[in-house]
């Protein structure tokens, strides 16, 4: 698993995720580890390498 720092899109604090690379395109819903806030993330690897990291607030 790879570790990787983003800015939360809610309360900007700066927030850990762990990701992982075998698993070439992930789009998933993860709650903010400081606000608690839903975050969708999409996250595209290749060849293990992270390509797209994208940390979207969810409308509610
Ligand atoms: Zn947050």
């Amino acid at each position: 698993m790879n570790e990787h720092f983003f800015q939360c899109p809610y309360c900007w604090e700066e927030v850990s995720v762990l990701l992982d690379p075998s698993v070439q395109q992930q789009t998933y819903i993860e709650d903010c580890e400081t606000c608690c806030n839903p975050i969708e993330f999409h996250i595209e690897f290749e060849s293990n390498e992270l390509q797209v990291f994208e940390a979207r607030p969810i409308e509610q």
